[in-house]
């Protein structure tokens, strides 16, 4: 049995879904479950949508409504559908699947712009219909390509609590859903085409599970149903070394551990959501990440391994849109509890951490968060210490808008003296500033800020030095040009 899910750009298109299903019914005799997300786009549009319903929709200057927003949608579908399905009988059955769903849809949407508010649960209703559609259309598609599918909504399958748009699943209760809706589906060669993303409260009121959450769909439904593997079906090569955009000289890694794969995808190698690995390592299922564009390369293997030993640092991942904030003063680790004041602000203003750094002297606390949030934050900070700003205890209170946190991940580096070292020389060399650094007692990833400025710079000089061929290390290099030069 194999969980396989697809990303919204392998879906992107009737050419993709007919291309999905060509893909997925050559695995037939794996017993596959197919766990979509929505087409590209389709989420980004549902959610604004909603919200510009909510703020005005009729009585907004260009008289936004919500049966106006609905119709080009519509269209897109129907042409979708249209150019998908070539079975006459598939087709009308799909085309007026989609269109009780759009109905529905246009329904809640017109709710919204009336009431003009828009709850997180609302918001959930409203983003679950991309998937719902796409699982349509894609069981469709597998149908009409001769195959036994039906599209499944995971809120028959998946139980979660009720934090709507990042809502977390009750693994006991949904196994023993999936395993009595999936099970019998699979015995009689039917396969599932189920909506990644979403699930519902155990009253049966949908959630999501946050942005990019159909990869951890995937891997809650292999957990809970104990498949041999799942496949996530991208748009890339696996997971990189380096982003190729920065690095020309990025290639594709083999194999990696659940560890360095949950350390790369906090990191901007957006390849997986971050909660995709949980589940998998909880039942030691591996999940390989694929390219749909590619289908024959094998892509990357994530599992339990320690490959240490393949190499000291695996990747390099750097995040933009980040700030660094720094609470800076002479003594502030003499005056007790400054940090859990600091961290008490951030965790009221529900914003995620990205790395901390606080140097022994106790002079500064620094720590990065995404953007948007640090002027906020840097505010309710100085409210908070007003007093201490005030005696001076405390001297400054700043936001660095423009850094990007590198991660520098690879099991290998883990007792192995010397890596930061290498790192930070080889930075020294290029003059690139190092601003503030953290490693993690795993020792798993060393995360370095630089000004957003040398992020290009700092990300090659990495990679440079670990993973290009002039990185394998003098000895080696040198035998390398010994042999070239015979
Ligand atoms: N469609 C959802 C999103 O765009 C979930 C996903 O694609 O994984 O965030
Ligand atoms: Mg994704």
């Amino acid at each position: 049995m194999i969980v396989m899910k697809f990303g919204g750009t392998s879906v992107g298109s009737a050419e993709r879904y007919r291309s999905v299903a060509q893909l997925v019914g050559s695995y037939q005799e794996k017993q596959p479950l197919v766990v979509v997300s929505a087409m590209s786009g389709t989420t980004d549009w549902l959610l604004s949508t909603a919200r510009a319903m909510a703020e005005g929709g009729r009585n907004s200057a260009d008289g936004l409504t919500a049966e106006r927003m609905m119709a080009d949608f519509h269209a897109r579908y129907q042409k979708v559908v249209d150019e998908t399905i070539t079975t006459p009988e598939i087709r009308s059955r799909t085309f007026s699947e989609v269109a009780s769903l759009l109905h529905h849809l246009l329904r809640l949407l017109t709710g919204i712009e009336m009431l003009g508010e828009l709850s997180p649960r609302s918001l959930d209703a409203v983003a679950a219909f991309g998937e719902k559609l796409s699982s349509k259309v894609a069981a469709a598609a597998l149908q009409d390509a001769g195959y036994r599918a039906e599209a499944v909504s995971a809120e028959e399958l998946i139980v979660t609590d009720s934090a709507f748009n990042r809502a977390l699943p009750l693994m006991a209760q949904t196994a023993e859903k999936c395993r009595a809706r999936l099970l019998p589906l699979l015995e009689a060669g039917i396969i599932p085409v189920i909506t990644g993303f979403i699930g519902a409260t155990q009253e049966g009121i949908t959630t999501t599970l946050g942005r990019g959450g159909s990869d951890y769909s995937a891997s809650i439904i292999g957990a809970a149903l104990d498949s041999g593997e799942i496949w996530i079906w991208t748009d890339v090569n696996g997971v990189m070394s380096a982003d190729p955009r920065l690095v020309p000289t990025a290639r594709s890694l083999k194999r990696i551990s659940y560890a360095e794969a949950g350390e790369l995808s906090h990191f901007g190698a957006k390849v997986i959501h971050p909660m995709t690995v949980m589940p998998a390592v909880e039942k030691n299922i591996p999940l390989y990440i694929k390219n749909t564009f590619e289908p024959a390369f094998p892509g990357t293997r994530i599992d339990r391994s320690d490959q240490g030993a393949e190499g000291l640092v695996k990747a390099i991942a750097s995040t933009r849109g980040l700030a660094l904030l720094t609470v800076a003063g002479s003594s502030i680790l003499a005056v007790p509890g400054i940090a859990a004041r600091v961290f008490a602000r951030v965790s009221e203003k529900n914003v995620n951490v990205y790395m901390i750094s606080h140097a022994s002297s106790g002079h500064d606390l620094c720590f990065v968060v995404e953007k948007q949030a640090a002027q906020p934050l840097v505010q309710s900070l100085h409210r908070e210490f007003e007093l201490e700003v005030a005696r001076k205890e405390i001297e400054s209170i700043i936001a660095d808008t423009e850094v990007t946190i590198i991660a520098v991940v690879g099991a290998g580096m883990r007792g192995t003296p010397g890596v930061s070292g290498r790192i930070f020389s080889t930075l020294g060399q290029k003059s690139i500033n190092v601003i503030a650094i953290a490693q993690g007692s795993s020792e798993l990833n060393v995360s370095l800020i630089v000004a957003a400025t040398d992020e290009r710079a700092a990300v090659q000089a990495i990679h440079d030095e670990f993973l290009s061929f002039t990185g394998l290390g003098r000895s080696m290099r040198h035998r390398v040009a010994e042999i070239g030069a015979k």
